[in-house]
């Protein structure tokens, strides 16, 4: 097929982000979109590693909002036949297992119920009748989210692509842009492998890859990929899909069921980061740590023994990226006209990808977004100076707080 020529806008990265991006443009009526991917296939990269995890508890009320728009979006596609994203609204529990933990659990609740979230503490033998492999003796509090879940991140990729090409969204697979062409600083098109393609407006949502696309208009932006890994058991009886999701933030693990086994994750000390300037089209290959395993399986053994005699059937991985100050790089840097940021997205792509989205046309569309919007701008690290090493120091240690109290 004859490469595209031109388009209003051009979305870079056919990940979660990029296709939940096209999706909230194109239901905005923006049809002239053109969303372009380097790989054969979307969702190939970060988002086909995600757990899929959806939660909506949050230390800030935006950030709520955003989960809150994100659920309603997955809510919307499941309904819709066309779209399945896999939204399995199972709910989740999150487990303090130190005074200070529940402390904390009790300002999520005020943010919750600030934001209209519902969320209400649980007594012990409640949680063990809806998660009743796990042992909760241990637990001080245990707050539940009625209105959480999981999803299938390539499913919800489809969803979004599907119903963005039934809303005129074009999308190019196997299509790498290599330089992006400005013109008295504004964007005028992209130079690809099948050559170029006029445009007014570029969104960055190139994920592991955004910190290469942002250098190629001369911004330099602090966006570094931090590994992330959780295994997946060999069969495991009492695993049902609609068991909720369960964090145990004091032990930084996560659990679900997963197709009748275990999927267990977290965030590990000794985090290992990559540095965006030594790599280009390809991110650093990645090989399982096998010690950070055995610290989730540690951290989840008090409360379930049965995990240390399970196998580990498979185990994923890959590079989400990170900000220094923990927060979405999103919108539009006044250095560049047309040049759209939608990245950083600190291990929450996948689940944040609606909601970035209706950030992103928030700021294209309005000249005065919201402060919260405009406090995501790329700008603030063009402003401001900063250097790598602090910036990836501040990434790793995100990471490694990421269950941190009030974090
Ligand atoms: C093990 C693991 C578990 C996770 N669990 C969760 C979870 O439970 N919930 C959650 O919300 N998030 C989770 N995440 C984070 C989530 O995966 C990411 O935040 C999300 O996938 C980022 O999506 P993205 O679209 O920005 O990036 P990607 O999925 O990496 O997509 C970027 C795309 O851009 C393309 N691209 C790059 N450069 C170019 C170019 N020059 N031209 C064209 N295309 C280009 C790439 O090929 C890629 O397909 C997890 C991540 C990992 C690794």
């Amino acid at each position: 097929m004859a490469p595209p020529i031109d388009a209003e806008i051009v979305i870079i990265g056919g990940g979660a982000v990029g296709c939940g991006v096209a999706y909230q443009l194109a239901l905005a009526g923006m049809s002239d979109v053109l969303l372009l991917e380097k790989e054969n296939s979307v969702a190939t990269a970060t988002t086909s590693q995600a757990a899929g995890l959806v939660g909506q508890v949050r230390s800030t009320a935006e950030r709520v909002a955003l989960a809150k728009w994100s659920v309603e979006t997955f809510t919307q596609l499941q309904q819709d036949p066309q779209a399945n994203p896999s939204w399995r609204q199972v709910g989740s529990l999150r487990v303090a297992l130190t005074d200070e933990r529940v402390d904390e659990f009790k300002r999520l609740a005020r943010v919750a119920s600030d934001a209209a979230l519902e969320v209400h503490f649980l007594e012990n033998a409640e949680a063990e009748r809806l998660w009743p492999a796990l042992n909760f003796e241990r637990a001080r509090a245990v707050l539940h989210c009625p209105t959480d879940g999981y999803l299938q991140p390539y499913d919800l990729t489809m969803a979004y692509v599907k119903k963005c090409r039934a809303l005129g969204v074009r999308i190019e697979t196997s299509t790498e842009v290599l330089d992006i062409d400005q013109h008295e600083g504004r964007i005028t098109g992209v130079q690809t492998n099948r050559g170029p393609i006029a445009c007014r407006t570029v969104i960055n949502a190139a994920g592991a890859h955004a910190y290469q696309i942002a250098g190629m208009v001369g911004l330099e932006l602090p966006i570094v990929p931090v590994r992330h890994e959780f295994l997946i058991t060999v069969g495991c009886d009492g695993m049902d899909p609609q068991l909720p999701v369960v964090r145990i933030p004091d032990g930084s693990i996560y659990l679900r069921s997963e197709v009748g086994a275990l999927l267990l994750g977290g965030w590990e000390s000794g985090a290992l980061d990559a540095d965006p300037r030594t790599y280009g089209s390809t991110v650093p290959p990645l090989e399982a740590d096998y010690d950070a395993m055995a610290f989730f399986v540690e951290q989840l053994a008090p409360l379930f023994p049965r995990i240390e005699e399970l196998g580990i059937r498979s185990i994923f991985k890959g590079w989400p990226t990170f900000t220094p100050d923990g927060r979405f790089i999103v919108g539009e840097s006044r250095r560049v006209r047309g040049f759209v940021m939608a990245g950083g997205c600190n291990a929450h792509g996948v689940s944040g990808s609606a909601g970035i989205g209706r950030h992103v046309l928030e700021s294209m569309q309005k000249t005065d977004p919201s402060p919260y919007v405009r406090s995501l701008s790329p700008d603030r690290f063009l402003d401001h100076a900063w250097n790598w090493d602090q910036a990836r120091r501040q990434a790793r240690q995100l990471y490694e707080s990421y269950y941190g109290i009030d974090s």
